[in-house]
């Protein structure tokens, strides 16, 4: 099979020494089933931000008969799923037999270590809503081989100061810490900027970034944001300066360069293209990764090998 997804552990690309302070890279529209969403990473030139390997968003939407999230039972290994929400509900089912309902103001984060399979989708009881975002982490190679876990946080801690707050739902950021179940130095957070405000947050300068503007209108350092955009902030940054005008919703992600090379292909993140195989062959024969029960129908086929060109995971 093609290497082309081959990862290699990047250093440091410091912006902001001349006239560049960030590079910007327009997001891509996708389908998961019905659900539109738009895909910031993995992109070409940054597969990875930190150890963040995958960033989609979707929404915002509103519906009523319908069902907007409906992501039939597929296999993880090797990553994380981060999920976050503005608005809306989803309901995690997992071969572990968790099951979670989560809501704007928590996290979902499920550990595939060595294997494990989930759905999402929307919940019977519902709002109508659905907003938000799906990352992943690649796990450590000292980690990846482990044990499946599933935590559901309720309430992240949140960062208030003058200019508005930020919700953190991985990492450190000032006081805040969200460091459990996570497995490398990183952050995730939702940045709320009130109207007519400048939110001013530190950043650790070891740590590379990327930001994308999820509702409202933005300006970083003075530079106004687009939508669908994700900008790459690179590392040596000590903080960030993020404006608004009528207020704004604004992603920030980080960590430190992941120092590993890595490999993905549909689901699943590996160092080999033999443990892909053996991970898709596992799936299509039921073995490894459990059942999950909770789910009313059928369960997702593993795309053929041959075709890898591009990553191109399910959720
Ligand atoms: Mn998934």
């Amino acid at each position: 099979m093609s290497l082309r997804n081959e990862v290699a552990g990047e250093a440091c690309v410091a912006l902001g020494a001349d006239q560049r302070r960030f590079d910007a890279y327009p997001t891509r529209e996708l389908h998961l089933g019905e659900l539109a969403i738009r895909r910031a990473l993995p992109i070409r030139e940054h597969r990875l931000v930190g150890p963040w390997c995958f960033l989609d968003r979707f929404g915002p939407l509103s519906f009523s008969a319908s069902k907007p999230m409906d992501v039939a039972p597929h296999p993880h290994i090797g990553l994380q799923t981060v999920s976050w929400l503005l608005e809306g509900e989803i309901a995690h089912d997992d071969s572990l037999g968790s099951t979670a309902v989560l809501r704007p103001g928590g996290v979902n984060v499920m550990t595939a270590g060595d294997g494990i399979a989930h759905a999402e989708q929307t919940p019977r009881d519902h709002t109508g809503k659905l907003n938000g975002v799906q990352l992943w982490t690649a796990l450590p190679d000292a980690v990846r081989r482990g044990a499946a876990g599933f935590a559901h946080v309720g309430e992240v801690p949140i960062v208030e100061s003058a200019g508005g707050l930020a919700r953190v739902f991985a990492g450190r950021l000032a006081e805040a810490r969200l460091d459990q179940p996570y497995f490398s130095p990183l952050l995730g957070a939702d940045l709320q900027v009130h109207a007519g405000a400048t939110l001013t947050l530190p950043l650790d300068p070891a740590f590379e970034h990327a930001v994308l503007v999820l509702q409202g209108d933005a300006a970083l350092d003075g530079q106004p944001l687009a939508a669908d955009t994700m900008y790459y902030l690179g590392c040596t940054r000590s903080s960030m300066d993020v404006a608004s005008r009528a207020g704004a919703r604004v992603l920030v992600i980080g960590g430190p360069p992941f120092p590993e090379t890595i490999l993905m292909w549909w689901n699943f993140v590996a160092r080999t293209p033999e443990e892909l195989a053996a991970a898709r062959a596992d799936w299509e024969a039921r073995q490894r990764f459990g059942e999950v029960r909770a789910y009313q129908g059928a369960r997702l086929d593993a795309p053929p090998l041959t075709k890898v060109v591009r990553p191109n995971p399910v959720s």
